[in-house]
């Protein structure tokens, strides 16, 4: 067994302490990574602090992962010693139903294992994510990070990157589209830049009236500040697809209204909460309103390497691992600038 170094929280009311786990030795498909970066996603709060159902504890989040390949099994041949590498929010399914051998591992119909708590395939063994020194993860699962980028800065594509290119792109982002991105957050901010650099048009709605100057610099033309109604006039049945990351329950209504006929809304915030639609903001213009749900592992590299050719990074704050508290205290304000992520040499 590998020890490894980590944070946990042992309640869903405690703070971040650090911990030892155990990562098991590379058997002969796994790949061992010597973590040097993970961001911190708002599910990771969720999650621990028990918001989508009780957590199991000690909990060690963390699914926007890269580090360096330290270890390698005999039968690994896409990695080698010293190859920087990524792990996402999955590192094992069943690989054998429909939507496995589609590439959609994320909607295993037998058991996605979740990076972090969550079971192994075994159904017992927990997983710990990337608030951590090290982490065993099966080959298959491990993405490539393409060298001379500013790899803190690559960390969040993992889940922020991923969970708004999918959608993006499945609903059809570029030139002459125009995409509304609802939360400048962790996923906001990359889902402007993703459709920024497919060459849509973004608006961005946002509760932050200082975020207008950020929303622009990364790519938004439009900024609407939602806490007016007024404000939304001006998008009425404007744009082709919208992507909502609020983290908490809020009214679809006024956002629907700025859709297109046949345009589409899609949900990627987790709210623990339901939220209520009324039948008429869709179907008034036969809308759509659905979900999306990170990617699989080829859409995942698909993304990152879509990202290392349009120079697409997250902007980051980076921080100890003494300050994830913080962290998260910030991030529930809606005051990350635009994901921190943890330096892993602080564990
Ligand atoms: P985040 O960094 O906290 O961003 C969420 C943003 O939502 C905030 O920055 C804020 O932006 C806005 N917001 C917060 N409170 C609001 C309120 N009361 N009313 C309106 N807007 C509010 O979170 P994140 O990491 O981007 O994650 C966002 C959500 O997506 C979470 O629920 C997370 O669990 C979920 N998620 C889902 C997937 C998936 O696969 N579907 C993957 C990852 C994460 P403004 O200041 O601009 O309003
Ligand atoms: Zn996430
Ligand atoms: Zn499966």
């Amino acid at each position: 067994m590998i020890q490894a170094k980590a944070y946990a929280n042992m309640s869903a009311t405690s703070k971040f302490q650090p911990i030892t786990i155990q990562r098991r030795d590379p058997g002969p498909g796994d790949v061992v990574l010597e973590i040097l970066f993970c961001g911190i996603c708002h599910s990771d709060i969720h999650t621990a602090r028990g918001e989508w159902g009780p957590a199991s504890y000690p909990c060690v989040p963390g699914h926007e992962i890269i580090g360096r390949v330290v270890q390698v099994g005999k039968k690994v041949k896409r990695f080698k010693l010293g190859d920087i590498a990524g792990v996402g929010c999955f590192v094992d399914s069943c690989g054998k139903c429909t939507n496995c051998k589609s590439h959609e591992e994320q909607f295993c119909d037998d058991h996605t294992v979740f990076t972090y708590d969550s079971l192994e395939l075994d159904g017992k063994t927990r997983t710990y994510g990337g608030y951590s020194s090290h982490i065993t993860v099966k080959d298959k699962y491990v993405l490539k990070i393409k060298k001379g980028q500013a790899l803190e800065r690559v960390a969040p594509l993992l889940c922020a990157g991923i969970t708004t290119y999918s959608p993006l792109k499945r609903y059809g982002t570029k030139k002459g589209k125009k995409v509304g991105v609802i939360g400048l957050g962790g996923l906001g901010h990359m889902a402007v830049k993703i459709a920024k650099a497919m060459g849509a048009e973004v608006t961005v709605f946002s509760t932050s009236a200082e975020k207008e100057k950020d929303a622009k610099r990364l790519g938004a033309k439009n900024f609407i500040l939602t806490s007016e109604h007024k404000n939304f006039s001006k998008m009425q049945g404007k744009l082709d697809l919208i992507i909502d990351t609020v983290s908490v329950k809020h009214d679809f209504s006024p956002y629907l209204s700025c859709l297109k006929m046949d345009g589409t809304h899609v949900l990627v915030g987790v709210a623990s909460e339901p939220n209520e639609v009324k039948a008429s903001s869709l179907i008034r213009g036969r809308k759509k309103l659905t979900g999306s749900l990170i990617g699989g592992i080829k859409e995942t590299q698909e993304m990152l390497d879509f990202c290392a050719r349009k120079k697409v990074l997250s902007d980051i704050e980076l921080i100890h691992a003494q300050q994830i508290d913080e962290a998260y205290e910030r991030t529930v304000k809606g005051q990350v600038k635009y994901r921190f992520v943890i330096d892993a040499k602080t564990f």
